[in-house]
């Protein structure tokens, strides 16, 4: 291999400002030399959700120090990176706004190539910054804002499956953490108080469950979360009521990757080990790690997790996005600009809004 490509990768989509500096290894996978994300809970945390213009202002605050700490941390200086990725969309503008800006600013005075990377190819691809992994591969993408069941048939080419009809899994966590008032981010406190409680206890809706291919709905279920939660009054009984949720969600995810796993046989025809990567904040989550290796076994599929570090919003999937564009030559044009809405595949439905049919 020629000389191995060094990036930087910079994400400021949401609510994490996030920088890292990436080296490809000569085995297809890739060396995270630093991954700095910093987190703006604390700002969010008495709203209990993100809000736009705080986030912007948190990333704007953040982002040269960010930077410089990713490269600091890489023992790299500006004029060892080989290329400036960013994410450009899908998110929200004033955010994005932030790192896309910096970025091409940084690529432009220092005559690097500047690479605008969707988040969610970021995730994508983010199992193969540990794992060696070859195209076509199944793709289960839940985070805070998606919930996706993607073919990742190569780089730039992805085929939607299925996806979420209202709210994203994360969502879905976020605000069964509200009602049940278990605190702010959402998802890992739901995980720890289930563990304190029963999860056969309370019997809850699966939305969609029998129709809808591997479409998910999830809104159903958030709204009986919260009647029950009005006839709540201890301790314990928020407790089961949040482990029976997490139950629910891992019903639904199993039996949709069951069908999205049909579907992936049905369309790609190979001898080869398939592969079911599982990426998104939400893959974090150990009960349903546990469950998808379950049904990937049985599915025959290898299930691959990146690690902790890879599956909340980060700039090493960026940079690691990035280095693999630049290798294939896949640039977006110069005058892109960022973009609340991109989704992978532009040919997938929109599956929202009132009167849809499945
Ligand atoms: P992302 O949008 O990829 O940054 O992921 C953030 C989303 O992942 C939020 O909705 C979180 O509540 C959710 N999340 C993070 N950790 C967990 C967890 N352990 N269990 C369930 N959801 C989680
Ligand atoms: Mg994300």
């Amino acid at each position: 291999m020629e000389k191995k490509l060094t990036f930087l990768g910079i994400e400021t989509s949401c609510d994490e400002t996030a920088a890292s500096v990436v080296q490809e290894n000569s085995d297809g996978t890739a060396k995270v030399l630093s991954n700095i994300v910093s987190s703006q809970i604390k700002e969010h945390k008495k709203f209990g959700g993100v809000v736009p213009e705080i986030a912007a202002r948190a990333h704007v605050e953040n982002i040269d120090f960010i930077i410089q700490k990713a490269l600091d941390k890489s023992n790299k200086k500006i004029n060892h990176i080989d290329g400036i990725a960013a994410t450009a969309g899908p998110g929200l503008v004033v955010c994005l706004n932030v790192g896309y800006n910096i970025g091409k600013s940084l690529a432009k005075f220092g005559a690097k190539p500047f690479l605008s990377i969707n988040h969610l190819e970021g995730h994508t691809l983010s199992p193969g910054i540990e794992n060696k992994i070859s195209f076509p591969y199944l793709v289960l993408l839940v985070s805070g804002g998606h919930s996706q069941f993607l073919i990742a048939k190569g780089l730039n080419n992805y085929k939607q499956i299925g996806t979420t009809i209202d709210d994203a899994v994360g969502e879905a966590f976020d605000k069964t953490a509200k009602i049940l008032d278990l605190g702010y981010p959402g998802g890992p406190s739901v995980e720890r108080f289930a563990k304190k409680g029963k999860k056969d206890s309370y019997k809850l809706p699966l939305p969609i469950i029998n129709k809808g291919g591997c479409n998910l709905s999830l809104a159903g279920l958030k709204t009986d979360v919260l009647r029950k939660s009005k006839n709540i009054t201890t301790n314990q009984e928020k407790y089961n009521l949040a482990a029976s949720f997490q139950e629910t969600i891992n019903k639904i995810l199993v039996k949709k990757t069951e069908i999205a796993m049909q579907e992936f046989d049905n369309e790609i025809s190979s001898n080869s080990l398939k592969s079911f990567v599982v990426v998104g904040g939400v893959a974090a989550n150990e009960s349903i790690r546990n469950n998808l290796k379950k049904i990937s076994r049985k599915m025959n599929f290898r299930c691959i997790f990146p690690s902790k570090e890879f599956c909340g919003d980060n700039a090493a999937m960026i940079a690691w996005a990035g280095i693999q564009r630049f290798r294939k030559k896949l640039f977006e044009k110069e005058n892109e600009i960022v973009r609340s809405r991109w989704p992978l595949d532009k040919d997938a439905p929109f599956l929202k809004g009132p009167g849809l049919k499945l």
